[in-house]
């Protein structure tokens, strides 16, 4: 395991106040393998930037452990030096320096020599498509290039992981897909691991191996999109129809039918089968009726479907 967290717990006390301590994070446990892209979810407020702060070294825990390659955080500071993260945006970039001198300035303060930047800068700012600003001032950069520019701040010093918070937000298609891909290579061609916090669902479906949802300071799922996908099957159906649709109430309500869409004598519905067995039984049921069956699928479950569900009902 490249990272390891265990038990992890944060209280926020405010000193001189009356207001009672927050427990912002409670018991939160959970690992990430090499080169693996682990997806941090849950609603706002639910505890990941507190979580994915005390892993920077940022805030202290209240209680529990951390551990990168085996040596806990906190008791060996030389741990650090395989962690990156970009957090917020781009809060770990200089904005009076340019994007060369940032990289030189950050590698250098955690260690990584003007010699080793300068062979390795002019290629990471090339693949970042910054290359052509890396000698202007980075407050005169886009959003889009400040935020890529963080990320090369991040990588300069070669980390084994690295921490990345909403790392496409804000991008265009085409920035957003670079990023996509250079985590990809990052992790994939690598062997480098990512603890990614996101509200972009559909980012988290391309890209995340594992995924763990955070509700009210407690990982309350984890897995793999796929075992997710198993854990949280329904046996939703939509289903077109042709011809006059006037169903019973029991039928209605057996079945959950939700109308989508009328109009020209079709009709889309979405029904909640149960299992296969519920699917045949209304195929038997329009079988009887004078509809027409024009076309009849099972819905694919998506993670913001999953991820609704799950705060739902854990
Ligand atoms: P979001 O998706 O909105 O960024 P989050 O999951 O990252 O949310 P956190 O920022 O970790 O959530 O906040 C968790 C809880 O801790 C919230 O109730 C928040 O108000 C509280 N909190 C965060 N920082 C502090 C602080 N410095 N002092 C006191 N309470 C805090």
């Amino acid at each position: 395991m490249i990272l390891e967290v265990k038990n992890l717990q944060k209280i926020y006390t405010t000193p001189f106040s009356k207001k009672p301590p927050m427990e912002a994070v409670k018991d939160i446990s959970f690992q990430i393998k090499p080169g693996e892209v682990y997806a941090l979810l849950g609603p706002n407020g639910a505890g990941k930037s507190t979580t994915i702060k005390m892993i920077a070294g940022l805030i202290h825990p209240t209680s529990g452990k951390i551990l990168l390659g085996g040596k806990e955080l906190g008791k060996d500071v030389s741990v650090y030096k395989s962690l990156s993260a970009v957090l917020e945006g781009t809060r770990n970039v200089y904005w009076r320096m340019n994007p060369l001198e940032n990289l030189h300035y950050f590698a250098n303060l955690r260690g990584v020599s003007s010699k080793i930047v300068s062979e390795k800068a002019d290629k990471l700012l090339t693949e970042l498509e910054i290359d052509a600003k890396k000698k202007n001032q980075s407050q005169h950069l886009s959003r889009g290039m400040l935020q890529k520019l963080a990320l090369g701040v991040a990588l300069i010093t070669d980390p084994k992981i690295i921490l990345l918070d909403e790392p496409t937000l804000g991008l265009d298609v085409s920035s957003s897909r670079k990023i996509k891909e250079k985590i990809k290579y990052l992790t994939k061609e690598e062997g480098r691991s990512i603890l990614l916090t996101t509200h972009q669902l559909d980012l988290v479906e391309e890209i995340a191996d594992r995924v763990g949802i955070i509700r009210a300071g407690k990982l309350v799922v984890e897995g793999t999109l796929t075992e997710l996908k198993s854990v949280f099957k329904t046996s939703i159906y939509r289903a077109k129809l042709r011809g006059v649709w006037k169903p019973d109430k029991k039928i209605i309500s057996k079945f959950s039918i939700k109308i989508r869409n009328e109009q020209q004598g079709l009709t889309e519905i979405d029904l909640d089968a149960k299992s296969k067995k519920g699917s045949f039984e209304f195929l038997d049921y329009i079988n009887k009726s004078s509809l027409e069956l024009v076309s009849f699928s099972k819905l694919e479950e998506d993670l913001e479907e999953i991820f609704l569900r799950v705060l739902e009902t854990k």
